[in-house]
């Protein structure tokens, strides 16, 4: 899962990331609004957490461009403590959530994780999936009830895979979810990450596309291809 946070903020900005990636984000982080418009031109995000009081151009205004193009991804939006009239803005102009400074941390990654699991159209915080469960709070794995040890990496993938059940991805789109701007790339980490999830969840449940990337069906789906 890999998200843009716009903060100006060294500290908190610091603070966030230390936090989702300790949950297992791979968080891009800018300071300003500008970068935070070219940043999400041109990068996949799962989601945007958004100070409203950015240099350079507001959070408003970079909230109010999104959605001018037509793009749905989940926006939190943190504001400042007494600026009710910026929070009403700011849900008026496409956020689908907000936090009021100083917040919590674990206030955050809860929040983070309801928009996650809404824009995947889910209301059950525990993702289902034929024989396996998944937890994006506890990042507790279940295979037939019993728990499953995996690492922050292959939990990566695998909810990657789960949110997007049905569509293909590339093998560079699950890298995007892993890695954030200055992180190493491993080549062939996204080949192993699948060889250990399959080993530990069953061979059938990751397909690869030839050429394409992988996918997993959604439950039920035939597999006669
Ligand atoms: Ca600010």
């Amino acid at each position: 899962m890999r998200l843009l946070l716009a903060e100006d903020d060294a500290l908190l900005g610091d603070g966030i990331c230390v936090t989702l990636s300790e949950a297992g984000y791979a968080t891009d982080w800018v300071t300003d609004g500008e970068s935070a418009e070219s940043a999400l031109q041109t990068g996949e995000y799962e989601a945007l957490i958004l100070d409203l009081g950015l240099p350079r151009k507001s959070g408003t205004e970079v909230l109010r461009h999104l959605r001018s193009r037509g793009s749905d991804i989940p926006v939190l939006i943190l504001t400042a403590r007494d600026t009710v009239a910026d929070r009403v803005s700011g849900l008026d102009s496409g956020a689908d959530d907000y936090l009021v400074k100083p917040f919590d941390m674990d206030e955050l990654g809860a929040r983070l994780r309801a928009l996650l699991r809404r824009s995947g159209g889910r209301s059950n915080p525990i993702i289902e999936h034929e024989r396996i469960t998944v937890d994006p709070a506890s990042h507790i794995v279940t295979l037939e009830g019993r728990r499953v040890d995996i690492s922050p990496r292959e939990f990566a993938v695998l909810r990657l895979l789960l949110e997007n059940r049905g569509k293909v991805l590339s093998r560079a789109r699950l890298e995007e979810g892993l890695y954030s701007w200055g992180d190493e790339v491993e080549s062939n980490a996204v080949e192993v990450y699948i060889h250990h999830l399959r080993k530990k969840l069953g061979a059938e449940l990751i397909r690869t596309i030839r050429g394409v990337g992988y996918t997993i069906d959604k439950s039920g789906d035939a597999r006669l291809n």
